[in-house]
């Protein structure tokens, strides 16, 4: 194999583990929301899509005759870094998880980005449109937490103040 294909193969993967971590994640949070119903929406939206990516990922991978075993450094690198930034289980558990949310969707657009731009230098254009279509969904999510975390914020804030019990 030669060494771009091996790095496409490479990030591929480093991708398929990202798209399950955030399946993990967005599950976690849609299953907890209560009080939120339009963030909750959008988990629950983007959860399906993130679903559909991780088999599209899948699919590239097969396609170039590999597979998505091996692969748990990334997931673990980035299970670190959730649980840094994730704050899950404590009281502002809601605005953590948006803060941790669009933290990222900002790295899957970053992986999406170097995918697309492998797969064109490797002349793979079924691969590039495929993950191009995946890029737009993250950066719609992206875009939507960008508009929303004001929302979230003085929603959470309100609620605490009125002396709301559930915090999610
Ligand atoms: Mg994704
Ligand atoms: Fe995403």
């Amino acid at each position: 194999m030669s060494k771009p294909k091996k790095h496409f193969v490479d990030w591929l993967r480093d991708a398929h583990a990202m798209e399950e971590q955030a399946a993990t994640m967005l599950r976690a949070q849609a299953n907890r929301l209560e009080h939120y119903p339009m963030l909750k929406k959008r988990i629950e939206q983007h959860l399906e899509e993130t679903e559909r990516q991780a088999d599209t990922v899948e699919a590239i991978l097969e396609r170039l005759g590999s597979g998505t075993s091996g692969t748990k450094d990334m997931t673990a690198k980035l299970s670190a870094l959730m649980q840094g930034v994730g704050g899950m289980l404590t009281g502002d558990e809601v605005v953590k998880g948006a803060l941790a949310s669009y933290a990222f969707e900002h790295m899957e657009i970053a992986s999406y980005r170097i995918l697309i731009a492998a797969a064109n230098e490797l002349g793979d254009g079924e691969a590039a449109s495929a993950l191009e279509g995946i890029l737009q969904e993250e950066v719609a999510m992206a875009d939507w937490l960008r508009d929303n975390l004001d929302h979230v914020t003085t929603t959470y804030l309100k609620r605490e103040a009125a002396g709301a019990t559930a915090k999610v």
